[in-house]
């Protein structure tokens, strides 16, 4: 096994980014962070964290905040399932454990929303407990310094690659031992080039002695996304534009969006089902086609612009959007693309 882990440490102490949780890496900051980061750029999380922090700076406050202020605070961060299991974590955690996070890695575990690395962040780098947090930076560094070929997403992988990180973590320094790791990878042993040439773990990486650094890691071809085709109806009235609450499950779930079918449907097809909620509609253009991909989903959106007379009673799942409710509403990034048509 060669040592990685002085090398590594001397690097990042002389390296690492200051980042606001970072130099203040309480538990609640951490878990924060490290859900914000799923699926997102360091850059564009930072100022979604700090807004977050100001407006919640607790673990009571968050569990008690109204869903649409925190929909409006995750707006454009997507992947809405991570801050309502946030709040249910929070919730939790006020509820069992005084509103402060548990400092054990299998209690956290228990929580909604925290897996195997966020639950090994929060303890190594909050608690200084000895658990792994072995994220796609760390896989691949991994992968790379073993001249592993295996496939990074097969759990057998992910295990070998676990197994590697705690031989060479540092008992008295987990959490700089991981953050140096995914640091690291962030910085030095990035998925496209890495720097070799300036590496300090050169000499003991395997992948750079073969010339095959960039080939690795492996990774099984992503299945191909079910197509759905989406028809948005933007009807306008003296009221506003109208909106629709999505189901409180499923895809996302809770979000208000613009009128909306998950099929391809015609014009009168729609204009029947607006006449149906009582707003007699005329078609004034139509929509330009759009596309937003979700995980396993592509969303193949098109449909029209209305504008409607009738202001009827409205079901509690729909609303008008103007200009005074249009902050308190989070509108989803699948409908960017008609984003400025719906402010308007
Ligand atoms: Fe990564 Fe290159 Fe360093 Fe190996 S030598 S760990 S591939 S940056």
């Amino acid at each position: 096994m060669y040592p990685i882990a002085p090398p590594l440490l001397g690097w990042f102490y002389a390296n690492r980014r200051s980042l606001p949780f970072r130099d203040d890496p309480t538990p609640y900051h951490i878990w924060v962070s490290e859900i914000m980061l799923q699926q997102t750029r360091m850059t564009a999380v930072l100022p979604y964290y700090e807004r977050f922090m100001k407006t919640l700076p607790d673990i009571p406050s968050l569990a008690a905040c109204p869903m649409e202020t925190l929909h409006k605070l995750w707006e454009g961060l997507g992947y809405y399932s991570r801050v309502h299991n946030l709040q249910k974590a929070a919730q939790a955690v006020c509820e069992n454990y005084g509103g402060e996070l548990p400092g054990d890695y299998n209690t956290l575990l228990t929580l909604p929303g925290i897996g195997p690395y966020t639950a090994g962040a929060i303890a190594s780098i909050s608690f200084g407990l000895p658990y792994p947090a072995v994220d796609g930076n760390v896989l691949r560094v991994f992968s790379r310094l073993y001249c592993d070929d295996g496939d990074i997403n097969d759990p057998a992988v992910k295990k070998r690659c676990t197994g590697r990180v705690m031989e060479h973590q540092p008992p008295d320094s987990p959490g700089d031992f991981n953050q140096a790791l995914m640091e690291f990878g962030a910085l030095v042993c990035t998925p496209r080039s890495p720097d070799c040439p300036r590496c300090p773990l050169r000499e003991m990486c395997e992948a750079y002695s073969a010339g095959c650094a960039e080939e690795l890691p492996k990774k099984a071809p992503k299945k191909e996304r079910k197509v759905q085709k989406v028809t948005v109806a933007l009807v306008r009235s003296p009221m506003g534009v109208l909106l629709e609450k999505r189901p409180e499950k499923g895809l996302l779930a809770g979000l208000w969006q613009p009128y909306t079918v998950e099929k391809e449907c015609t014009k009168e097809e729609m204009l029947a089902l607006l006449a149906g909620l009582g707003l007699h509609s005329r078609c004034i253009a139509p929509l330009s086609p759009a596309k937003h991909l979700f995980t396993h989903i592509e969303w193949q959106l098109s449909g029209w612009i209305f504008e409607t007379k009738d202001t009827p009673p409205l079901p509690e799942n729909l609303l008008w959007l103007n200009g005074e409710n249009r902050d308190a509403y989070a509108l989803p990034s699948a409908f960017s693309a008609y984003r400025s048509l719906i402010l308007q």
